[in-house]
């Protein structure tokens, strides 16, 4: 049974959606009529007119009691690894769970600036999302993810979810090809 939160008093629900982004920053920000032809898009990869790269990623945070709360966010890669995670998407017998560095391609709101953040993406399997480490130990983001967040902040992240941020319709099939 979920319990009145101790900060707002209101009961904050132990399932709560994720914050998820459709898509980087960098793609949303195009017009439609730049954006067609330049972007090869699904709901895990983009490729911004073969110059740059992005994947679709999960970031756990930790909540007290809790299953961890998780954002939906997008990491911009080289091309050379953008390549490597596509593989290991496709390639079920891959058993190994590499890291690639990569940096945050979404501002998180709420935050001090998010995009262009540092952090450690990990292949967790095939068809799955990759799942993100911050690495930039002076962000904030970094000590939620170290130290893990209250239910309220958990909320707060929920509640942040509007018709832009939120992936309505994930697709199963990645459009980026080569
Ligand atoms: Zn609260």
């Amino acid at each position: 049974m979920d319990a009145a939160c101790p900060i707002c008093g209101q009961v904050h629900p132990d399932a709560l959606p994720e914050l998820a982004f459709r898509r980087p920053d960098a793609v949303e920000a195009l017009e439609p009529d730049e954006r067609d032809g330049a972007v090869q898009e699904s709901d895990y990869f983009c490729a911004l007119r073969g110059e740059r790269y992005f994947v679709s990623a999960a970031l756990g945070l930790p909540v007290a009691g809790r299953a961890d709360y998780t954002l939906r966010a997008w990491a911009e890669l080289d091309e050379d690894n953008f390549y490597r995670v596509l593989a290991f998407w496709e390639d079920e017998g891959r058993v190994d769970r590499p890291t690639f560095d990569a940096v945050l391609a979404n501002a998180i709101p709420g935050l001090p600036e998010t995009t262009g953040l540092a952090v450690a993406l990990t292949v967790v399997g095939p068809a799955q999302r990759p799942t993100l480490r911050i690495m930039d130990a002076a962000h904030l983001l970094h000590a939620e993810q170290t130290a893990g967040i209250t239910p309220h902040r958990a909320g707060e992240y929920a509640a942040m979810i509007d018709g832009r941020l939120r992936v309505d319709a994930p697709a199963v099939t990645p459009a980026a090809n080569d």
